[in-house]
């Protein structure tokens, strides 16, 4: 190389030092003429060390040895994408200088670039749109649960079935708090014999465990296994619980995990964090349908069953009788003397004296009867599967109850007279059977009250 060479290349060396983007000039024989430092940093190389040797002793391009070859022997610019330190980037071959003459030295003549471009973060931002996408695709799948779900009581079943599909991890439970206990709301991918466990309250310590802590979620630790031999015995290997918190209610807990091992990544605890949070808006949301589902069958003053709940259990009720030819009984109390005591002790007294009662009565009824307000102070009482002997003995020990109780600070007692009637023999539908126990409860007013009547005569 002549002066001219060297002061030609001195420029040529200072130019590329002007781009910021990984640079090599490559002549037609392949051999490196120049690299520029951003470079040789990325591959950690001295530039003195490979002028003039070929391409493909750098041993991190390697892989564009051919792509040059190509580019070479006369074809189109090349391009591909390659991983250099640590990063990812895209590159092109193209010739920078194709013209000179024909002949043995022609390859000195023309000159390829090899030019790379950063393109890490790009790949970076599209993972995590990827990533992102993901999560509101889970967001999407699981928020048309509530608002396409007909059925309120198969809302979590069907959230769960949603979250198996989002995580990938097939074992999953709800429980919520109910009364100082944990209910189970949903479960998936469990044995029969874990739900049953479960659904019994054999993890309460664990879910109050998991309630306690202020962390967003527990991760199933090894000594767990010890202190709670249910998972060993279900083959959980993996498990996530996590506080559902509504307002500042801590309201359940969320259980997701599988029968192998996983690692908690950022991503598989971000996925799980919006998942909780959206189980919890579920929550709020089945709380206030629930809240107005019990409202409506409620009566507001007493707290016990209304009418119109009492009318829909009489029907329910007769149709069952009639199709499987069973009995059942209903019976109707009406207090006595009632007026005297708002006349006594003023309306506010009365009506405490009728929530009083209506506790005794639900206390002292069996878990099958359905026990409502029928009336202002009349109370009706649904005994399914009962014949009127018993009825009538069921009936006996309500009023008993009610009638050994203290009221109004201790200052008055009460009685109540009542009406029994039986399906089929006192009437073959609701109303001919309400009426019947009505005129039962006529005759032991006329008998002098305080007492229960059978309808059909003897009592
Ligand atoms: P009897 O022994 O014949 O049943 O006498 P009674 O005084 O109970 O008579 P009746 O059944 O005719 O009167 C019922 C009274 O109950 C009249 C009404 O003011 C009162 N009452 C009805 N609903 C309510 C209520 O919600 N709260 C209060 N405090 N009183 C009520
Ligand atoms: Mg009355
Ligand atoms: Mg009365």
């Amino acid at each position: 190389m002549g002066l001219t060479g060297l002061f030609r290349r001195k420029i040529v060396v200072q130019c590329l030092e002007y781009i910021r983007d990984p640079v090599a000039i490559v002549d037609g024989l392949s051999r490196i003429v120049e690299l520029n430092s951003a470079l040789c940093g990325i591959l950690n190389i001295e530039r003195a060390e490979f002028i003039g040797k070929p391409f493909s002793d750098i041993g991190g391009l390697k892989g564009l040895a051919g792509a040059l070859q190509d580019c070479i022997s006369g074809q189109a610019q090349q391009t591909g994408q390659i991983r250099l330190g640590g990063g990812v980037f895209n590159w092109v071959i193209y010739p920078v200088r194709p013209g000179g003459p024909a002949g043995p030295d022609r390859g000195l003549d023309r000159l390829f670039g090899v030019l790379f471009q950063d393109v890490t973060r790009h790949i970076e931002l599209e993972e995590e749109l990827v990533k992102r996408n993901r999560l509101l695709m889970a967001i999407n799948t699981i928020s048309t649960v509530f608002i396409y779900s007909d059925e309120i009581s198969s809302v979590f079943e069907k959230l769960l079935e949603k979250i198996q599909l989002v995580t990938d991890l097939p074992v999953c439970w709800i429980v919520l708090k109910s009364g100082g206990t944990f209910k189970l709301r949903g479960a998936a991918g469990l044995s029969r014999n874990f739900r049953l466990k479960l659904d019994a309250g054999a993890l309460e310590e664990f879910h109050n465990m998991v309630l306690s802590r202020s962390e967003p979620f527990y991760v199933l630790e090894p000594e767990d296994f010890g202190k709670y031999p249910l998972f060993s015995a279900e083959g959980i290997a993996f498990l996530v619980a996590q506080p559902l918190s509504v307002g500042a209610d801590k309201a359940g807990v969320l259980a997701i995990g599988c029968r192998a091992p996983v690692s908690m990544g950022f991503d598989l605890a971000s996925l799980i964090h919006l998942i909780g949070n959206h189980v919890s808006l579920v929550i709020e949301k089945v709380r206030l349908y629930e809240e107005a589902e019990y409202l409506a069958v409620t009566d507001a003053l007493t707290g016990i069953f209304n009418l119109r709940y009492f009318y829909d259990s009489m029907a329910l009720e007769t149709a069952r009788a009639k199709r499987y030819g069973t009995r059942f009984s209903i019976t109707i109390f009406d207090i006595d003397d009632f007026k005297a005591i708002n006349d006594t002790f003023g309306h506010q007294a009365g009506d405490e004296v009728l929530r009083s009662i209506a506790l005794v009565m639900k206390g002292t009824s069996r878990q099958s009867d359905i026990v409502a307000r029928y009336g202002g102070e009349e109370f009706v009482i649904i005994q399914a599967n009962t014949a009127k002997a018993e009825a009538l003995k069921q009936a006996m020990r309500v009023k008993n109850a009610v009638e050994s109780e203290y009221y109004i600070d201790r200052r008055i007692r009460v009685s109540l007279s009542g009406g029994v009637a039986t399906y089929p023999e006192d009437g073959q539908d609701e109303k001919r059977l309400l009426y019947s126990a009505d005129m039962a409860l006529y005759e032991a007013k006329s008998m002098g009250k305080k007492q229960i009547r059978l309808a059909g005569g003897v009592g």
